[in-house]
């Protein structure tokens, strides 16, 4: 690492030196106990038990039972193939109401199957799906609402529910980010007709890749089941259409391993948290998304909303100073599904009706945390941030004249043309 900066030409971007010299990542892997996956891993060679309903499967899925309190787990190879098969399982057709500020992968997997996507704004104070948005785009073709707990934080479930009871609606949650969080004391995994989980090696616990529908249904589980593995009831029995979506042995040891090191993780990205928490009050304008901490949370993505008119400085100006500095900070979940395609050129005048979702895919910004960084990196990271807004009315003079900056992993994007 570098010494702090004194003056605007030191940032990287403007031909400085960057802060850190090896990049930080958002979404670095959470790596748990190595002897304990290798002796898993020699195991299942041992019994030559690589997928298909194996023993470490089955543990993997008794243990998220267990942690969740949820009836049924039905693990999955990763969560968009989860949502697929719930999707098909519990009968959606026609459309579906969601919102568009998620990973492309909620609205993807329902297109994928003939499912029309209607996008819904949010909350901007909770980034999640407003329910009183929700009920004005329910048409006769709607079969279901997906909400999604983003940043693990639970979307607005009791709403949801009413609305998708009063209406007769299925009601699905996209969990990917949510494993280990709570709901006015209940752990996620147990609300709606069911809910999804991903295991991806970014999320907080993972399986290499993987994934899990959860639900208290015997009926939908014994489905999911059945459609996880081509519908296969026995040997040489096919009772239904199925496709392939299970687990391997591998990814469920790891999954275990993972879990088995879920307070330290949890541990390791709170700290961090509170760390950013305590140390980006020195800069106005930049606001950092909090977590009820009267529930269980997993902590896992730092947030920022930029205020451009506080701060000085947009979010697209910070996110590129910040990489030339070699922080990999990410605007997720911009632009927005509905600006991405198919759904951009199927359905352009989802715009109209998603101001929320359009500003705050402006001015959200992720940074690094997970077992990879740590309180030197944060308070370096915090440190770079004052500066830049400190400084902002100079950098910006200064703009126009710097080099150009390009990181290999940023390619010029033809769709930011357009927004
Ligand atoms: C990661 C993610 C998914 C997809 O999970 P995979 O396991 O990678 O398929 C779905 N929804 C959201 C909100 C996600 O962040």
């Amino acid at each position: 690492m570098t010494p702090p900066k004194s003056q605007v030409r030191d940032l990287a971007i403007f031909g400085g030196v960057p802060a850190f010299s090896s990049e930080l990542h958002v979404g670095r892997p959470n790596i748990g106990d190595r002897e304990a996956l290798f002796k898993r891993i020699n195991d299942l060679l041992d019994r030559k038990r690589l997928t298909n309903d194996g023993p470490f499967l089955y543990e993997f899925e008794q243990r998220i039972c267990a942690s969740t309190g949820v009836k049924h787990c039905v693990a999955v190879c990763n969560a968009t193939v989860g949502l697929e098969i719930l999707a098909k399982a519990i009968g959606l057709s026609g459309e579906v109401i969601l919102p568009s500020f998620t990973f492309v992968a909620t609205a993807h997997a329902l297109r994928w199957h003939g499912i029309t996507p209607v996008f819904c704004d949010i909350d901007p104070t909770t980034h999640n799906i407003d329910p009183q948005r929700v009920e004005e785009l329910i048409t006769s073709r709607t079969t279901g609402i997906i909400g999604v707990h983003l940043w693990g934080r639970p979307c607005e479930i009791q709403k949801l529910e009413e609305i998708a009871r009063r209406h007769n609606l299925k009601l699905l949650l996209d969990a990917a980010h949510a494993f280990a969080c709570s709901h006015k004391g209940q752990m996620i995994g147990g609300f709606g007709n069911a809910e999804v989980f991903s295991f991806h090696a970014i999320k907080f616990v993972n399986a290499f890749e993987g994934g899990a529908v959860v639900t208290n249904n015997d009926e939908l589980a014994a489905k999911l089941r059945l459609m996880r593995n081509f519908g296969f009831a026995g040997l040489d029995t096919v009772t239904s259409l199925g496709t392939n979506g299970k687990m391997s042995e591998p990814s469920a040891a790891m999954g275990l391993t993972s879990l088995e090191s879920l307070n330290g993780f949890i541990e390791t990205n709170r700290r961090n948290y509170h760390l950013y928490k305590q140390q980006l009050v020195t800069s106005p304008g930049i606001s950092l998304l909090r977590y009820q901490e009267d529930e269980k949370c997993n902590y896992q993505y730092v947030v920022l909303e930029i205020d451009e008119a506080v701060a000085g400085i947009g979010r697209d100006m910070l996110d590129e100073i910040l990489w030339a500095e070699n922080v990999l900070s990410r605007r997720y979940f911009y632009p927005g599904c509905h600006l991405m395609e198919p759904y951009r050129k199927e359905a352009p005048e989802a715009r109209v009706r998603l101001p929320q979702t359009e500003r705050l895919a402006k001015v959200v910004l992720c940074l690094p945390t997970g077992s990879a960084i740590g309180s030197t990196e944060i308070t370096a990271i915090c440190g770079l941030i004052e500066f830049i807004v400190k400084h902002a009315e100079a950098i910006r003079e200064r703009w126009s004249m710097k080099p150009v900056f390009r990181h290999p992993l940023r390619t010029a994007s033809s769709l930011e043309s357009h927004i």
